[in-house]
């Protein structure tokens, strides 16, 4: 899973400190915007705007952080084409747990980050990223989810042209390559 540490200077903001942190919970609030995507070069994202909420919970040894993104990306959907801001909510939780306590990894301890016990600070930036990257769904059809409908015209212009494709190659298929030819010379003649 990803590190919780990171030393580019755009992701300070997202910089949490552990040290002299109290007992119990704290709240924190992140944005994510393009500026903050577009940090990480290949970002497949336009238009982002997320707010990360993040509860930390110090325990006597171990950290919870619970985090809470929604937002809204702009995609192209795949469907029309149209462009539609498609909103995403993801709610996460890791351990972060220091490393002399650390147990051999096991497969089912994906959430689960370990830190040195001289760790003062982490940074979250790669998490958010990761939580909001990981979490677009793989099939853009934004007029799926509600207020934006797919543009009809576009939709029965590539309806229409998907019908004309299809039903060229049946007919090529059916046509015998040197009846073909011959076709071709017939409508040549015809000319
Ligand atoms: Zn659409």
């Amino acid at each position: 899973m990803s590190s919780l540490s990171n030393n580019e200077p755009h992701f300070k903001p997202y910089n949490i400190t552990l040290v002299g942190l109290q007992m119990g919970q704290h709240d924190f609030t992140f944005s994510l915007d393009d500026a903050f995507f577009a940090h990480f070069g290949k970002a497949p994202l336009e238009a982002a705007n997320f707010t990360a909420k993040v509860e930390l919970e110090r325990k006597s040894d171990f950290f919870v952080l619970g985090f809470d993104i929604n937002g809204t990306s702009n995609v192209e959907c795949d469907r029309c084409l149209g462009r539609y801001d498609m909103p995403l909510r993801v709610k996460r939780e890791v351990l972060v747990k220091y490393q002399h306590a650390m147990m051999p990894n096991k497969e089912d301890e994906i959430n689960i980050l370990y830190i040195l016990p001289e760790t003062t600070d982490i940074n979250i930036a790669q998490l958010l990223f990761e939580f909001v990257v990981l979490n677009l769904p793989i099939k853009k059809i934004p007029c799926d989810y509600g207020d934006f409908e797919c543009n009809e015209i576009v939709l029965n212009k590539l309806d229409e042209a998907n019908r004309l494709d299809a039903g060229n190659t049946e007919q090529e298929q059916k046509i015998d390559p040197r009846w073909a030819a011959l076709q071709k010379l017939k409508n040549k003649d015809k000319k």
